[in-house]
């Protein structure tokens, strides 16, 4: 008998007794990262996360279907996408506009988005994350609301779990709060280096954060709606940040670690060596042990 193994309760025996190679398993997140933040083109970058993947065993990984990030319009293979437990997509955003007041451009927008949950459920996908952006100002809760409703519902009649990021015009917890609950249908992406996004002004960003509790508050009162975390760093200044360089005390994510959920690494790797990728990981695994 392994003493340093916690003793299952009733539940997860019951699973074990069923399952017996799944121990270890079920103790941990799926980690995995977002391709689109490895460097070159889509197949270099897919190259380097199988590397990497036999290296570190991920079970899981994110496609960025943003047109930014791979010039052409792009829509992989089903052959060609990690092979993983599981695999989720990035919706694009730039220059979309879903809640946009011109028709014209909301349609067209509406039309993109559409286009690629059905090429997410095509590459084998089981989730989607919607980043949410407009060129409208102010609190637009009622806005978003219908439009995310809507793709959700398509997303999930192609059998995959729609969720929305704390990200851009989306990123205030309370408002993502208020949305969550009004649409149970509705899971988060909780996006760690987005949630400091607006912490830091022209004073701050060059000292630490001392007693920081954003990260604790959210996983607290979000915890029921998260079903994927993207984690990055912020230096004060820009998120997406290698995880050891940066402000975030990622300490906090621990307590999850028994969640049965991706948790996707999205620090910024297009320039970077495999070596140094390789030391963010080790420091990521280390972090949630
Ligand atoms: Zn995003
Ligand atoms: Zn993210």
């Amino acid at each position: 008998m392994d003493c340093n193994r916690v003793s299952p309760g009733p539940i997860l025996k019951d699973f074990l007794i069923r399952n017996p190679h799944q121990y270890y398993q079920i103790m941990t997140f799926k980690i995995g990262m977002q391709i689109g933040m490895l460097k070159g083109s889509y197949e270099q970058a897919l190259d380097q996360f199988n590397i990497l993947q036999q290296q570190f065993s991920f079970s899981s990984a994110e496609l960025q279907l943003e047109s930014s990030i791979y010039n052409a319009y792009f829509v992989p293979e089903k052959h060609r996408v990690p092979k993983v437990e599981i695999l989720g997509v990035h919706l694009p955003f730039m220059g979309l506009d879903p809640v946009s007041d011109e028709p014209h451009k909301r349609k067209n927008s509406l039309e993109t988005i559409y286009h690629s949950i059905r090429a997410a459920a095509d590459c084998g996908s089981t989730y989607v994350v919607f980043h949410a952006r407009t060129q409208r100002s102010g609190s637009l809760t009622s806005a978003w609301m219908p439009v995310l409703a809507d793709l959700a519902e398509k997303s999930g009649e192609l059998g995959m779990r729609f969720c929305l990021e704390n990200a851009d015009d989306l990123y205030d917890t309370a408002q993502i709060h208020t949305i969550l609950h009004e649409l149970p249908g509705i899971s988060l992406c909780l996006d760690i280096g987005h949630l400091y996004e607006h912490t830091f002004n022209p004073l701050t960003r060059y000292f630490p954060l001392f007693y920081d509790s954003r990260l604790t508050m959210a996983l607290e009162n979000l915890h029921d709606h998260i079903a994927c975390i993207h984690i990055h760093n912020h230096d004060g200044f820009y998120a997406h940040r290698m995880l050891k360089e940066g402000k975030i005390d990622f300490a906090p994510v621990n307590k999850l670690r028994s969640m049965e959920i991706p948790l996707i690494l999205e620090s910024d790797y297009r320039d970077v060596s495999l070596n140094t990728i390789s030391q963010d990981i080790r420091y990521l695994k280390e972090l949630i042990v």
